[in-house]
């Protein structure tokens, strides 16, 4: 089985993106948002059939673990009142992708953030996503101000009452900021990496990880510029005599494969162990071309891990193995799902 971790609604059906607009746009006025839009079945089947599950086909794989749009979360946008709604919205959403294509796809929930409002304020939502929809992990902003780093880093007790729910529920979070309203930054091409880079380097320097042994994350995008960078990482905490970096990093914190081009794999098979590659795609996403050196698409990353001088068994750690290690919920939802 071939199980991409890490792939967004970013097809999802045009009215729901319409009320995330007039939902602002209402609380900017001061005034109650519109009733939530109908979204049939068969709109969303749609979105689907022609979209990702299309891809899966193409390109071979067989399990899409799926959540909604990372740059649509907007958690710099409204409040804590709008994020709640969009959030509940977003998650209801990949919840019936999941009940239509259980086969193919299983969520992973967005938290209702806010910039400088306590993640106690996602709890509820990350109960009915584990309980209700059978969601197997959540997306973690590490940065809800989209670009301007007002809440304290992930080493701070402030994240402290999600991370006890991760344990409470074996769920990984990915760290995965949304969209940068900073014009310093572009959303997927240096606000995703630099937030997968600076996600990486609070967990190194904080206790997070001596304090909940058994947490899992999971830092995309290959790791920002980490494994290019392990030399430096390794040095740092020898310096400040945090230990052996992969002594106190490895066990909780892994990779995933989107990154686009196959020396970027290689380099980070080399790196990083194989135990702590989970192979993802990330499509239909930040990018969609063709890479003209190629002839096939940037984000068809299961190509560079078919390519890589490694054993059958692995690539099976990678493509799934490690997906159903760092996703504890995962093998039991891929079992109920298939029997749905
Ligand atoms: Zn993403």
């Amino acid at each position: 089985m071939i199980i991409d971790i890490h792939g967004h609604y970013t097809t999802s059906p045009r009215q729901h993106e319409a009320w995330r607009t007039q939902q602002i746009e209402a609380h900017a006025a001061g005034k109650a948002p519109p009733p939530r839009p109908a979204i049939s079945d068969d709109e969303i089947r749609e979105t689907i059939t022609g979209g990702q599950l299309k891809l899966q086909r193409e390109r071979g794989t067989d399990l899409t673990i799926f959540s909604p749009r990372a740059a649509g979360m907007g958690h710099h946008l409204g409040d804590a009142s709008t994020s709640e709604a969009w959030a509940a919205a977003c998650n209801e959403l990949i919840h019936r992708v999941c009940a239509l294509f259980p086969k193919n796809f299983i969520g992973v929930g967005m938290l209702p953030q806010s910039a400088r409002v306590s993640p106690k304020n996602c709890l509820a939502e990350i109960d009915r996503c584990v309980n209700e929809y059978g969601f197997v992990g959540i997306n973690l902003n590490p940065d809800p101000s989209g670009g301007h780093w007002q809440d304290p880093p992930l080493g701070d007790h402030y994240w402290y009452p999600v991370y006890e729910k991760m344990v409470e529920y074996d769920i990984p979070a990915m760290v995965h900021v949304s969209a940068a309203c900073n014009p310093a930054f572009h959303t997927t091409g240096s606000h995703y990496l630099s937030g997968d880079t600076t996600g990486f380097n609070q967990l190194m320097t904080s206790s997070v990880l001596k304090d909940f042994p058994s947490i899992k994350f999971i830092i995309p995008h290959g790791g920002g510029a980490v494994p290019y960078h392990w030399g430096r990482y390794r040095g740092l905490a020898q310096d400040a005599k945090l230990g052996l970096l992969s002594e106190i990093m490895l066990k909780n914190v892994f990779f995933d494969t989107c990154v686009y081009h196959f020396p970027g794999q290689e380099l980070l098979a080399k790196v990083i162990p194989v135990d702590n590659i989970l192979f993802a795609s990330e499509m239909i996403g930040a990018v969609r071309g063709v890479d003209p050196e190629t002839g096939h698409h940037y984000d068809d990353t299961k190509r560079y891990i078919d390519q890589l001088p490694l054993s059958t068994g692995d690539k099976a750690k990678i493509f799934e193995g490690n997906a159903r290690r760092v996703y504890g919920r995962l093998s039991a939802q891929i079992a109920k799902q298939a029997a749905a």
